[in-house]
């Protein structure tokens, strides 16, 4: 479980989040909804600790989260722009994580190669080990970003727009991906998205944000049912 305690977050003069609080429970599929500069990356980025909050509390499990690093928390982030490495191949890639470790942390190259091939299973594509990214379509390589990601065994998965570069065909192909990867981990997962269609079909809860609030939090089907607020109703129309 993840609890946010009134958490917020000034750049200078101008206020990124006010104070808001949240509780998301383990395994569900969260989505941050909103327009641009709505807050939504400023959160995310927060509960992976690639930024620190201005005041307020992250909890992980009860225990207080708020200034652990990115290593201590866990966290498998994706973003929007597949940060792989050109150089290696999609192979090397996904156990890049892994043999970055200490020694004393590092596994055996034959449990590596395990863990690789296993993950790419689990992005549906199991023989493309050997290629290099450029060799690889768009949806492909935010696939192999996402088993990148997973390679870490993270306690919860955190992507930015993950989708936002790509094609509307391939945008549904990866949601059904996510859901399956989601399905099959159990993992915390919370992405960042600004199409409502797109945190309404796939999100088991939606955090509708503007302004740096959260104007609302809920099923999708209760949100559609009942939105708290004119700006929900808009923006989810
Ligand atoms: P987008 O989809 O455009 O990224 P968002 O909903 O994710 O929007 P944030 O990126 O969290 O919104 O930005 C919220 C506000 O905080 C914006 O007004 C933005 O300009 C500001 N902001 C975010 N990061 C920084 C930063 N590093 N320095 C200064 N201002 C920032």
């Amino acid at each position: 479980q993840i609890e946010i305690e009134e958490l917020a977050k000034e750049f200078g003069a101008s206020r990124a989040l006010h104070p808001v609080s949240l509780s998301i429970p383990s395994g569900a599929l969260i989505a941050l909804l909103g327009p641009s500069g709505s807050g939504k990356t400023t959160l995310l980025r927060i509960l992976g600790g690639l930024e620190f909050p201005s005041s307020g509390r992250v909890r992980f499990d009860g225990q207080d989260a708020t200034d652990l690093t990115v290593q201590q928390r866990r966290a498998g982030f994706v973003f929007q722009h597949y940060a792989l490495f050109k150089h290696m191949t999609v192979f090397e890639n996904i156990a890049y994580g892994l043999r970055a470790r200490k020694r004393a942390h590092r596994p055996p190259e034959g449990e590596i190669g395990r863990r690789v091939n296993h993950l790419l299973d689990m992005i549906q594509l199991p023989d493309i080990g050997a290629r290099y990214p450029s060799q690889l379509s768009g949806g492909q390589r935010q696939r192999v970003a996402l088993a990148r990601a997973l390679a870490i065994e993270p306690r919860m998965l955190l992507l930015d727009e993950p989708f936002g570069a790509l094609d509307a065909k391939v945008r549904k192909e990866l949601r059904q991906n996510l859901r399956h990867i989601h399905d099959s981990t159990g993992l915390t997962t919370i992405f960042v998205t600004h199409d409502q269609e797109e945190a309404m079909e796939l999100a088991d809860f939606v955090v509708v944000m503007s302004m740096g609030r959260i104007e609302q939090v809920g099923r999708p089907a209760d949100i559609r049912a009942k939105p708290a607020s004119d700006f929900v109703r808009q923006f989810i129309m």
